[in-house]
C-alpha cells in the first residue's frame, strides 16, 4: 500500500458540472483525507480537452467551495503544459520496455479482426483488442499506442492481477481477456485516462484513492502501470454508485441534474446519507462546518466498525 503522510484526491473530468453523484465521490475522498489526517488535492482531469466546456472547470471548483470543499494544494490541470512531458516520458519508458506498442487498426479494422476470429468480445461498448499489431505493423502507419496486456513479454500468458479494495474487498480481474491491449496514446493524439491518471498519482504522491464504483474496473490496469513504471500502489476506495430514480447510476451521460447548491448544508447532508452517514448531532441551524465535522466524525466511526 501507499506509504507515508496520507494524501488523497479529487479528480474531476470537466465535462459537466458537478452532480449529486459526483458530490458524494467528492466528499467520500475529503472525508477520508480529512480522517486520516492527510491532505486532500483537487485534479482537473482535461486530458480530452474536445470533452470539456470552456469555464467547466472553474465551475466546478466554485461548486466544491461552495459546500466548504477547499483544496489543501492549488489545483492541478492535466492539460497544463507541464503534464505533456510527464505522459510522454511514461510512454517512452512502456516503450524502451517492450510493454507498449503502436497500433494501425481502426475500430472497423478491430471488428473484422474479431470477425474472421469467430466473434468479438466487448467491454462496456468498447471491443476486446485482438492484439493484431502486437507483431509489428507491417508497413501500416501508427494511430494509436497500446499497452501489451500479458504477463510475459511473449504474450504466452493471460495476467491475472488481484487487488483489495478497502470497501468491495479482494478483486481480481484477468487483464489480458476481459480488458486487452489497452490504449495509453490515442488516434487523434490525446492521453488515454488510464495513462494519464497513473502518472498523476505517481507524481503527487497520491496514497489513497477513494472515488465511485464505476471507476472499479480500470484499477487493475492502472495497478499494471504502475508496476511497469515502478510507481508505488496507493489503496483504493470505491464508494457506492448513487442512483437515480429511474434506477440507473446518476451520471452526465444520463442527464443527472447539476447540484441545487442554492441549500449548500443541505445538498451535503444529502450526499453524507448516500454514504451511509448518520448525523446525528446536528442541530437545526447547522452550518457547512457542522456537517462536514459531523460527517467527519461519522466517517471515522465507519472506519473502525
Ligand atoms: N476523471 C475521472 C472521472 O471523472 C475520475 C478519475 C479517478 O478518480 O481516478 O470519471
Amino acid at each position: 500500500g501507499g506509504a507515508g503522510r496520507y494524501r488523497g484526491r479529487f479528480a474531476p473530468s470537466p465535462t459537466g458540472p458537478l452532480h449529486e453523484g459526483s458530490l458524494v465521490a467528492a466528499l467520500a475522498s475529503w472525508l477520508d483525507a480529512r480522517a486520516y489526517g492527510g491532505d486532500w488535492l483537487v485534479r482537473i482531469e482535461d486530458v480530452d480537452r474536445p470533452r470539456c466546456p470552456a469555464g467547466m472547470d472553474a465551475l466546478i471548483l466554485s461548486q466544491l467551495s461552495q459546500v466548504g470543499l477547499m483544496p489543501d494544494e492549488p489545483p492541478v490541470w492535466q492539460s497544463a503544459p507541464a503534464q505533456e512531458a510527464r505522459y510522454r516520458h511514461a510512454l517512452e519508458t512502456l516503450v524502451t520496455q517492450r510493454w507498449a506498442y503502436p497500433c494501425a487498426c481502426s475500430r472497423k479494422d478491430i471488428a473484422q479482426a474479431l470477425a474472421a476470429l469467430g466473434g468479438s468480445r466487448e467491454r462496456h461498448g468498447e471491443l476486446v483488442y485482438p492484439g493484431t499489431c502486437r507483431g509489428g505493423l507491417h508497413g501500416r502507419e501508427a494511430r494509436a499506442w497500446r499497452l501489451l496486456s500479458t504477463a510475459g513479454l511473449d504474450g504466452a500468458q493471460d495476467l491475472l492481477l488481484s487487488w483489495e479494495d478497502r470497501r468491495l474487498g479482494t478483486q481480481t480481474q484477468n487483464l489480458t481477456r476481459e480488458v486487452g491491449d489497452f490504449v495509453l496514446l490515442r488516434a487523434d493524439g490525446l492521453w488515454a485516462y488510464q495513462l494519464a491518471v497513473v502518472v498523476d498519482d505517481g507524481w503527487q504522491g497520491i496514497t489513497d484513492v477513494v472515488r465511485g464504483e464505476d471507476l472499479t474496473d480500470n484499477t487493475p490496469r492502472q495497478i499494471r502501470l504502475q508496476q511497469l513504471l515502478g510507481l508505488p500502489r496507493p489503496r483504493y476506495l470505491h464508494t457506492p454508485l448513487v442512483m437515480g430514480e429511474n434506477g440507473e447510476k446518476l451520471s452526465k451521460q444520463n442527464g443527472a441534474q447539476a447540484l441545487d447548491l442554492s441549500d449548500p448544508v443541505n445538498a451535503l447532508k444529502r450526499a453524507a446519507a448516500r454514504l451511509g452517514l448518520w448525523l446525528d448531532d446536528l442541530a437545526p441551524q447547522a452550518s457547512i462546518a457542522d456537517v462536514l465535522a459531523s460527517a467527519v466524525k461519522a466517517w471515522r466511526t465507519q472506519l473502525v466498525a
